[in-house]
């Protein structure tokens, strides 16, 4: 009898769990007429995004803190969207990063300290946004090709980077002679790196559409958070409870012990995927459709399927197992692809919480 009851109470706590999460979009990254090469006020930025069914954005200025409080909601504001204060904090070539739910400017002198090397550089900015109770974002290392995963890798306390950017000319997918940012992810991940992949849109241009325009709409996370606030979102974000998109829309996407669970929804998918805003990446190859990927150190596919469901049970021998989708569909130039990347499960106990 106590046992059953034990067993009742377990699981009414686990249906308490699961009912209190929800998943929320949103966008870590965009810009304003405020930084003086963008083309849409605080208040127009916002809207757009409201309209379209995001739950959070970050004004993420130039090494400038945009206060949400002095930003006019829209007129209809939903009860379910909100604005988490951040800055893009901006050191030149060397880095670029977000500071997320951050309670004021960053220390100008922590932006590109003189003489610093650039992990220095990072490190300053992993120090900037914890002075103002934020967490950071590297943002677009393959920008310039700025920072490699040597530069990342030293870095304390940074757990967050942008494995996918929007803007045109960050090169997430690298070239003849450098890395993809995923390669760096998992050049990182392989090496004992506890760091979390993030999908922005960093768009500056929402007056004119097209590929060689930085626009909104190419790239978000959806976060699971037991409340839409500031800081329930950045906590979440910080433990690894979201999975990054440029497209592709998941209804499973569970870590449950080391069992990972993923479904694709193929509605919400093709409902992102018939706007006008996202990018798909050109391959010439390719095959159309859905197909999901377990991915461990050095990037190995440990299993790959086809089609819209999958899971996969961790073992010892990876220290790290990660998930990704790719949906292909056959565009003009080849196959377009859009990817849903979830965030690693660890097997080596590799946590920057203390315990
Ligand atoms: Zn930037
Ligand atoms: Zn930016």
């Amino acid at each position: 009898m106590v046992k059953k009851i034990l067993a009742s109470l377990v699981l009414l706590i686990g249906l308490v769990g699961c009912s209190s999460q929800k998943w929320y979009k949103g966008n870590t990254h965009v810009h304003t007429l405020l930084c003086g090469h963008a083309d849409s006020s605080p208040e127009a930025v916002t809207a757009w995004y409201h309209e379209r069914g995001y739950n959070f954005l970050c004004l993420s200025e130039h090494n400038q803190f945009i206060d949400p409080a002095t930003v006019t909601m829209p007129a209809d504001l939903r009860d379910d969207f909100i604005l988490i204060p951040s800055e893009e904090v901006t050191g030149g070539n060397q880095a670029h990063s977000t500071a997320l739910n951050i309670d004021g400017v960053v220390d100008p002198r922590l932006v590109q300290p003189s003489g610093a090397s650039k992990t220095q550089v990072i490190q300053a900015h992993v120090h900037g946004a914890e002075q103002q109770h934020g967490h950071l974002i590297l943002n677009h290392p393959n920008f310039h090709y700025s920072n490699t995963a040597k530069d990342i890798r030293p870095v304390e306390g940074l757990h967050l980077f942008e494995l996918h950017n929007g803007h045109p000319s960050v090169n997430n997918f690298g070239d003849d002679e450098h890395d993809s940012v995923e390669e760096i992810w998992d050049d990182l991940l392989t090496d004992g790196m506890l760091i979390y992949g993030v999908s922005s849109d960093d768009a500056h241009h929402f007056q004119k559409l097209g590929p060689e325009h930085s626009n909104p709409g190419r790239g978000w996370v959806m976060v699971q958070a037991d409340s839409l606030t500031p800081d329930a979102i950045s906590e979440a974000m910080y433990r690894g409870d979201f999975y990054a998109t440029s497209g592709v829309m998941l209804s499973k996407a569970s870590i449950d012990g080391r069992r990972i669970s993923v479904v694709v929804d193929e509605g919400a998918t093709e409902g992102e995927l018939s706007s006008s805003f996202v990018v798909g990446h050109v391959t010439a190859e390719g095959a159309e459709g859905v197909s999901i990927q377990f991915i461990g150190p050095k990037g190995r596919v440990l299993e790959a399927v086809e089609g819209a469901k999958a899971s996969y049970l961790v073992s010892n021998e990876h220290g790290y197992v990660r998930a990704k989708v790719t949906y292909s569909r056959k565009g003009e130039n080849g196959y377009e692809n859009f990817y849903a990347w979830m965030q690693p499960v660890f097997t080596d106990g590799r946590t920057h919480f203390v315990k």
